[in-house]
């Protein structure tokens, strides 16, 4: 994953550009009315002093700067290799909370659409495309990524431009004994997981990481910095986990760290088998793994192609990621008493610090040292697609059967199979928008790589794992299907926000997949997407549609109320200046 001579050559690459830019983006003399958008936007964000973008409008070819930068953070060959896609006019780099309000002025000013992008791993490249036919600007949060740690508070406030291994790195460096609980992948971006939710392997222990939010700064449609109180209970809750890209731009997280001890215990098993013997492990794993103590997080790989089985007779295996907090022998003896079967013995077993337990679990290759968690470019790129389900009654043999056959036949798709239980099902359903809580046992997340270019194959892999999601049906969730807004899902439905007005239908379209991400939760997103963003500037395909004009006079009254609060409070707020 990213060697340091490369994040080098691209760090230089964006301060020559940035530089080049200052010079190039001389100001227009058009009058407004007599300007493109783009030209607008880009004379606005000049005379607002935010001068690091790129337009497509200076892109000669693909190997200009212009596509590196547009191509950089996305980390889905899906989004990136098809030149047929709609591009961004331009790419912005804010590098300070103010150029970050100023550029959404601009953007909003010019009636060009908003993207918003941290790490880029949207599994339907929702920060970097707009398909419905509107001109739009991608914001780019990368030079946002600030992480300050208050040791003696256990809290830290994140830039949400930071990645999760940027966030891992600054903690670990500030204390041994603190954690974060979120994702394992160190490049997704906290701007999204966070949004999202972010399960990880403290979450049995702690939660989401969007759970472990205490406050924010939002950048409002009007370019406002808004805190917690500025911004309203309503609105601080759907911005943990009513997902990205939807209720203004996330400038910065306020997150209470986890205590971790000095010694973790952490192991990776590979158990190759005949289906009889995969599944018969696949089975006892889901009776066992959500009820292990809240210490214990352990998960399952399952398919015909897992990495651990590379040079090794093909065929069907399931992979183990174990992890404990606390020495080996204790994890030894809570695994061994439960599973068995599964027969892990001292030598699998690796006890580490907690942040080198990250690096374990961070899928970078062999040699990597955890300075190398803080790189954010994305080495080894692919082509994949991925959906999800919750399972709230073990899957009977026939289902586990049914899964393993699909798999056998095609060594390019596996499933990740994430315990819940714990803290996930003491939190109750409606604390943040996430609502897959008690009751809950596991997430299946169904994935499906690939490197091939031509469209036929991609075809071919993208009816796999559609056909494989159908197959699955009666062993599932039900009334409704539930899905994890954090694997996004364009097959659960979608919104052409050109065609589409703001009116009840959209409530109802979104709906369609809104009761899948957050069940009973979604009346309260349309609201306070209303509260919040009742022009619907922030969206994409899955995006919350606020309701239409005529239903919100009651919640208008309540929007004037926080607009004067907010003028007032949030551009001197004192948490904000801990940051900077
Ligand atoms: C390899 C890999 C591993 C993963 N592992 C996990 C895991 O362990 N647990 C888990 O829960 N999920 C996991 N995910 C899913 C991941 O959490 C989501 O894809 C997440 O949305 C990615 O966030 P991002 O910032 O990297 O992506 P982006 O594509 O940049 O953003 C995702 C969405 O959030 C919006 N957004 C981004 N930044 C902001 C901001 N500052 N303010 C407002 N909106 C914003 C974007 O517009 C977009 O709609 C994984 C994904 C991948 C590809």
């Amino acid at each position: 994953m990213g060697s340091p001579l490369f994040h080098l050559i691209t760090i230089i690459i964006i301060i020559i550009f940035f530089t080049m830019s200052v010079t190039s983006s001389k100001l227009n003399n058009y009058e407004h009315h007599q300007e493109e958008p783009t030209q607008f936007f880009t004379r606005c964000l000049t005379q607002s002093g935010v001068h690091n973008f790129s337009a497509h409008s200076n892109a000669n070819n693909e190997s200009s700067l212009y596509y590196h930068l547009l191509n950089f953070s996305i980390q889905n060959l899906r989004f990136s290799g098809n030149s047929s896609l709609p591009k961004p006019t331009v790419i912005v780099f804010p590098e300070t909370k103010e150029q970050l309000a100023k550029t959404v002025v601009c953007a909003r000013g010019s009636s060009l659409e908003i993207r918003v992008r941290c790490g880029g791993h949207s599994y339907e490249g929702s920060s970097s495309v707009a398909v419905d036919g509107g001109s739009f600007v991608v914001i780019d949060m990368m030079r946002l990524d600030h992480v300050s740690v208050d040791v003696d508070a256990g809290r830290a406030w994140v830039e949400a431009g930071a990645t999760l291994g940027q966030t891992y790195s600054a903690i670990a460096e500030a204390s041994p004994v603190l954690g974060f609980s979120a994702g394992s992948c160190p490049t997704v971006g906290t701007g999204g997981h966070i949004s999202g939710g972010g399960f990880g392997l403290l979450s049995r222990k702690y939660g989401l990481a969007a759970d472990n939010v205490v406050d924010a700064v939002l950048v409002t449609t009007d370019g406002e910095l808004w805190n917690r109180e500025a911004m309203g209970e309503d609105v601080f809750w759907a911005i943990r986990g009513g997902g990205g890209g939807v209720w203004g731009i996330v400038y910065a997280w306020n997150v209470q760290l986890s205590s971790v001890p000095e010694t973790v215990t952490s192991f990776i098993v590979s158990r190759p088998g005949t289906m009889k013997q995969v599944s018969d492990l696949v089975d006892k794993w889901q009776n066992v793994a959500p009820k292990l103590n809240d210490d214990f997080y352990l998960s399952s790989f399952v398919g015909a192609g897992l990495p651990e089985r590379k040079n090794k007779p093909a065929g069907l295996s399931a992979t183990f990621k174990g992890f404990y907090l606390g020495p080996k022998n204790k994890a030894l003896f809570v695994i061994n008493e439960s599973f068995p079967e599964l027969k892990i013995v001292e030598n699998d077993c690796k006890e580490t610090s907690w942040i080198e337990s990250v690096l374990f679990f961070s899928g970078l290759g062999t040699g990597s040292s955890v300075s190398d968690l803080k790189n954010r470019y994305l080495q080894d790129k692919l082509y994949y697609k991925a959906k999800s389900d919750y399972i709230r009654n073990p899957i009977p043999r026939l289902g586990l059967t049914t899964a393993l056959e699909i798999l056998e036949k095609q060594p390019k798709g596996y499933i990740i199979l994430d315990p819940y239980g714990g803290a996930m099902q003491t939190i109750s359903s409606d604390s943040i928008p996430f609502p897959h809580r008690k009751g809950n046992l596991f997430t299946i997340q169904y994935l499906v790589e690939w490197t091939e270019t031509d469209t036929n194959k991609s075809n071919e892999y993208l009816a796999w794992i559609r056909g494989f999601h159908s197959s699955m049906t009666a062993y599932v969730s039900r009334d409704p299907r539930s899905a994890y807004v954090n694997y996004m899902d364009l097959d659960l439905g979608s919104m052409n926000w050109i065609k589409t007005r703001v009116d009840d239908d959209a409530v109802e379209k979104g709906r369609e997949w809104g009761e899948k991400y957050f069940g009973k939760n979604y009346d309260r997103l349309v609201k306070a997407k209303t509260e919040i963003d009742r022009d619907n500037v922030f969206r994409h395909q899955q995006s919350i549609p606020p309701m239409s004009m005529e239903n919100t006079n009651e919640s208008s009254s309540r929007m004037s109320e926080m607009e004067s609060v907010g003028n007032g409070i949030c551009q001197s707020n004192s948490n904000m200046k801990e940051l900077k």
